[in-house]
């Protein structure tokens, strides 16, 4: 059992926000006072550049910033921390991961996505498939909102190239078996690279990118209690060693004299620039905050409280609410998103706003599967440790109020 109360004093925004039932972590999480303190720390007391300077201040910021990636790696359970390459976030992540392959493309190669893609895990595949006139094939849905896997199975062949889908949906909350994804994957195609977009499980459940036995994986540290402009894609090190660069600048380069460029190895070959340091350094914070909590504990307490809402959804509106995704509970993650009568889900959002509680109404940037479902818009709410019954109680007692105004 989480202690909501004390969590809650970790987030300076409840100070500042009394009434604040925050339900749209999916959109970015907010953020422990621990985080911000590391990130004003580096910009206020050894704000050096890294990797460059040799004076004491450069190298505690190089020192930071290096144990940083050592510690994304055991967070994740990846083999080495060159595996860990920083981004600004899992959409520039994944659009890094289709430039790096682009050299690894052939005519007759397939790509193969999914239906419920958030359009950063969707559309870098499509434009990619589309410049190199390859083959892009769409998983579907089953009707009880996980991906097909007979589908999939029927799609993956020697032509396969690459399957890209998401660990865990922004809208329906599905929990995808990755592990069981990539398994069958391998099993017909060992070459095909499979990438996992991680962006709403990184901090809901523990993760293995190693047992996962997945190419690539992308995640954001908005996401997980830590700034923006901040992510990481992990590569599997065997595979970022056979990849040439794809972005060139300072920081990278071991010799640009001759005539061939000397770039310096995984992960500094791919991280061209100065990085966002203090953001970085933030992330590390982030995820020593996760793990005091403990990430088994995080994932209980967000599931009590998913099973919780559906109940008490279902309980209060009945036939009129008309919640998508995966018809087992077991299989969902803490995002739930749905229709209410006939009521514009901006409309919802924008009385629920007036009380302070923030959900989130429109796409969620996932056209193709609004599409699919026939669906133009849902309303989506997302937990995170902050989140309570209470929480919840407040949500229901002005949706009824909303139902009752919008249907007089
Ligand atoms: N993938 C998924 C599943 C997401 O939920 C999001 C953010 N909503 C993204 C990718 C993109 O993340 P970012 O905007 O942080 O790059």
């Amino acid at each position: 059992m989480l202690n909501i109360q004390a969590i809650k004093k970790d987030f300076p925004l409840f100070e500042h926000e009394k009434n604040l039932v925050y339900l749209d972590s999916a959109a970015t999480t907010l953020k422990p006072r621990v985080v911000i303190e590391a990130e004003k720390e580096y910009l206020e007391r050894y704000s050096a550049n890294i990797a460059r300077g040799l004076y004491p201040l450069a190298e505690k910021a190089t020192k930071k910033f290096e144990m940083v990636r050592e510690k994304v790696a055991t967070f994740i359970g990846a083999e080495s921390a060159r595996e860990i390459i920083f981004t600004s976030g899992t959409t520039d992540a994944l659009n890094l991961v289709a430039r790096l392959l682009t050299s690894q493309l052939a005519a007759g190669d397939t790509i193969i996505t999914t239906v419920m893609e958030h359009h950063s895990n969707f559309l870098p595949w499509k434009e990619l498939a589309k410049k190199n006139v390859l083959d892009f094939r769409v998983i579907p849905l089953t009707e009880e909102g996980t991906i097909d896997i007979e589908i999939l199975k029927k799609s993956v062949d020697e032509h396969t190239k690459i399957v890209a889908l998401s660990a865990i949906s922004n809208v329906l909350g599905t929990i995808n078996p990755v592990k069981k994804i990539t398994t069958l994957i391998k099993n017909i195609n060992p070459n095909t690279i499979v990438i996992i977009d991680t962006a709403q499980a990184v901090s809901h459940m523990p993760i293995n990118v190693s047992e996962w036995n997945a190419d690539f994986v992308a995640f954001s540290g908005h996401k997980m209690f830590g700034p923006t402009g901040v992510g990481v894609l992990y590569g599997k090190l065997s595979l970022l060693e056979t990849l040439p660069p794809v972005s060139f600048g300072g920081g990278m380069v071991l010799d640009s004299c001759a005539d061939e460029t000397l770039y310096k190895e995984a992960p500094y070959r791919f991280e061209a620039g100065t990085p966002n340091i203090g953001g970085i350094i933030a992330l590390g914070t982030a995820i020593d905050y996760m793990e005091s909590i403990g990430m088994e504990n995080i994932q209980t307490h967000e599931h009590a409280l998913t099973l919780s809402a559906l109940k008490r959804l279902q309980e209060t509106f009945g036939e009129n609410i008309h919640i998508i995704g995966s018809t087992h509970p077991e299989k969902r993650s803490g995002i739930i998103a749905f229709t209410l009568g006939g009521i514009h889900p901006h409309d919802i959002a924008s009385v629920l706003g007036e009380y302070n509680i923030c959900v989130r109404a429109g796409e969620h940037c996932t056209t193709p599967l609004h599409r699919s479902l026939g669906l133009h818009t849902t309303t989506r709410i997302s937990f995170s440790i902050y989140n309570s019954e209470g929480d919840i109680n407040k949500l229901i007692t002005i949706l009824e109020e909303i139902q009752t105004i919008f249907n007089k």
